[in-house]
Formats: structure tokens, sequence, C-alpha cells
């Protein structure tokens, strides 16, 4: 049987930021990837945005993680030639009854160390966004967009300069952890099994159900999971807006925003769909609310102008109706069993808070 120190499960923007963070720090690593290359996951099926850190309760992971891992990327992408763009984001009220909301996630944005939005009123956002129909908004002016494959590329190479290596056809199946060691049980086309000191489970969608494959990792740790779809609808061609535009957030998810991507395209969504299982089919009708969702901020939108485009699954760990869950990053601490990480509940900002989540995976494994 092979041996290793660590192995990371899931080659996704979690687990390869992990995999290049452990070996910069010299550990030896392999990231075994169930599909047949990097990023097939719910890394290539979001908005593409690295968030400012406003939304998010006081103190929790994901605001923490996220300012940090927000300046971590800026500065990584700058570093590595990740094509981004630090566009900037109007938060907009599109009716009066909204300013109280818009107001508590400014106050919300100022306590998670997000001290340079700004309040605007709906002449001032017009002024920057001529297409724009609101009537106060916030302007975030450190939200931007990044290319998610370069970036994971960029950590990819990262971590194979620095010996790591990345297996694909590659299903972890089971893990068995035996007086402080763990067993990897590899399946595919070329079944393997190896040893490791370190496990680091980033299997995104699939985490929960891997963990309760765990032997050794007592199964009250492992959350339940919940799956919403975030379908999006795009246009031929860009809008007119060179900002991202966002409503107001409601219990699910941020609103059905407007996102540019760096090829120029403009997107819309993701709305909330609960689902019992993992597909990824938009189904065209939900056209209708996306025409009235984009309307109250953009009423110039075409009839007939959205095309169904992609859809992302978020892996909550909180159903509908009941507050967000935080990122869960459970380590021996919590769960007792040395070596082994758990990455629950890793859905937005995941992407934006990559490089700091995986800062404190190292952390926590007793690698840092
Ligand atoms: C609709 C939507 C919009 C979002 N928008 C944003 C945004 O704008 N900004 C932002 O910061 N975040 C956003 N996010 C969150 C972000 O996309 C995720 O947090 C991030 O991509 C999670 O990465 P991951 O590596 O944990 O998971 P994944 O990308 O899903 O990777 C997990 C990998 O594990 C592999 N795997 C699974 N099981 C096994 C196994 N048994 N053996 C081996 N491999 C396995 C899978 O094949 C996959 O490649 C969004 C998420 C969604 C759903």
């Amino acid at each position: 049987m092979d041996q290793i120190e660590c192995v990371v499960i899931g080659a996704g923007v979690v687990g390869l930021a992990v995999a290049r963070a452990l070996a910069a720090r010299g550990r030896e690593v392999i990231v075994l990837e169930a599909a047949e290359a990097i990023g097939v996951g719910t890394s290539s099926r979001n908005s593409e945005v690295i968030h400012a850190g406003i939304y998010y309760s006081r103190g929790s992971l994901k605001a923490t993680l996220c300012v940090r891992g927000r300046e971590m990327l800026y500065d990584y992408c700058a570093e590595r030639g990740v094509p981004h763009q630090r566009c900037g984001k109007l938060l907009v009220a599109t009716a009066r009854n909204q300013i109280p909301q818009l107001e508590s996630i400014m106050a919300r944005g100022k306590e998670n160390g997000v001290l340079d939005l700004m309040r605007i009123s709906g002449e001032e956002a017009q002024e920057l966004e001529p297409s724009l129909r609101c009537v106060e908004a916030v302007f975030s002016p450190q939200t931007g967009i990044v290319d998610s494959h370069q970036l994971m590329l960029a950590l990819l190479g990262d971590a194979e300069r620095d010996g790591a290596i990345c297996a694909f056809h590659a299903p972890v199946e089971a893990v068995e952890a035996i007086n402080g060691r763990f067993v990897v049980k590899v399946g595919g086309s070329s079944p393997t099994t190896i040893g490791a000191a370190c496990v680091i489970n980033s299997a995104g969608l699939h985490a929960n159900a891997l963990a309760r494959k765990i032997r050794g990792l007592d199964a009250r740790h492992v959350p339940p999971l919940y799956l919403a779809r975030g379908n999006y609808f795009s246009i031929s061609g860009r809008a007119p807006f060179s900002r991202l535009i966002y409503p107001m957030p409601n219990e699910a998810g941020l609103g059905v925003h407007l996102t540019i991507d760096l090829g120029g395209q403009t997107r819309f969504g993701p709305d909330v769909e609960w689902v019992d299982s993992i597909g990824y089919d938009v189904d065209p009708r939900r056209a209708d609310s996306f025409y009235a969702a984009i309307r109250a901020y953009w009423p110039g939108l075409p009839d007939e102008a959205l095309q169904p485009a992609y859809a992302g699954i978020r892996p909550k760990l909180s159903g509908p109706g009941e507050p967000a869950a935080d990122f869960l990053i459970q380590g021996p601490a919590a769960h007792g069993v040395r070596g082994l990480v758990n990455l629950f509940g890793i859905e937005s900002p995941g992407l934006t808070a990559s490089l700091a989540i995986a800062q404190r995976v190292c952390e926590v494994s007793g690698r840092a």
C-alpha cells in the first residue's frame, strides 16, 4: 500500500487551495478527484464574484474568511496573472420599504470590517448606471469578478510545483481511521488503497455522504445536507451595466443578481430551488420569475431576451426557512479523529474565501 502524508479529497477550488497551502508548507500531498478534471463541481457553477463580505453574521467563518480571503485572492490573482476585475457592485433598494433592509445590510458589512461601503441616492446610482432603476443603493467598491477556472489552474500549478500530485478518475469510496492513521480506498478503473496521516474531506456536495463512510468517525458529527439549486439565465451580448447589480437578499439567497463575466457576458441568477438530488438542467419556465425579478431594477430588459444558461447547487447545512448556517470546518478538536478535517456546507462565499479556508484547514489539521 502506498503511503503519503496528506490526502485531499476533491479538486474543486477549495481542495486545490488546500493542496497548494499544504504543499507550500512542505507537506507531501495527493489530491484524489472522482471526475476527469479539476473544478467540474460547484466551483465551475457559480457567479464568479469576489464578495466583499457584507452579508454574513458578525464573527462567523463566512464573514471572517470572506473578508480575509478576498484580499488574499486579489493579491494572488495579481501575482499569478489570474484574470479578475475589481468592478464594484451596487446593492439596490427598488422600493422605499426596502430601505431599512439596505441600512441593516450596510451596518452588518461595517461590523464585518467592510468599511468602504457608500450609501448613495437613486439619482447617484443612476449616474453610475443609467439603465438602473432604484430608490437608494449601497456601492461596494471591493466586490469583483474572477475567472474561476484560471484560478483553479493556477492553484493546481502551484501545488504541483511544490510536489503535490493530482489523480483524476479517483473516487474515494471509503476511509478507515486506525491507530492514528488512515486507509483510503479509491475506486474507479484503477482501484487502489493509500495509507495517510491526514485526510481533508473537501468533496463539496458529497462531503457529508463521504464522511458517513469514514470508519472511526462518529456519525453524530456529520450534519444533514440540504441541496438548493441556483439557476442562471443569460442574454446574448452584454447588458448596459459595468458594475454588478444585486437586489435585496431573501431568506435563502442573495436574490437574482446581474453579474458580468470576464468575457463580457451578462448573466442573471441564481434563484433558489430546493431539490432532493443533484441535477443541473435549467427549466426554461423559470424565466417568468426571472423577468419579474430583473425588471424591478432593469425595466429595460427586452422581452424574449433570457435564455436558460446553467445551474449550480449549494451544499446547505440549514433547510428551507431555517437561519443561514455557517461554514463547518471540522477538525480533531470537534470530532476526535487525529488528522481528519471535514469541510461541510462550503457554499457562497467559498470561492472568495478559498485561500483563507485553506489557511484555516492547515491550522485545524495541525499542519500550519
Ligand atoms: C449557485 C452558486 C453560486 C455561487 N456563487 C459564488 C460567488 O459568486 N462567489 C463565491 O465566493 N462563491 C460562490 N459560490 C460558492 C462556491 O462556488 C463554492 O463555495 C466553491 O466552489 C466550493 O468549492 P469546493 O471545492 O468545496 O467544492 P466543489 O467545487 O464541488 O468540488 C468538490 C470536488 O470533489 C469531488 N468529489 C466528490 N466526491 C468525491 C469522492 N468521493 N472522491 C473524490 N472526489 C470527489 C467532486 O467531483 C468535485 O470536483 C456559489 C455557489 C453556488 C452553488
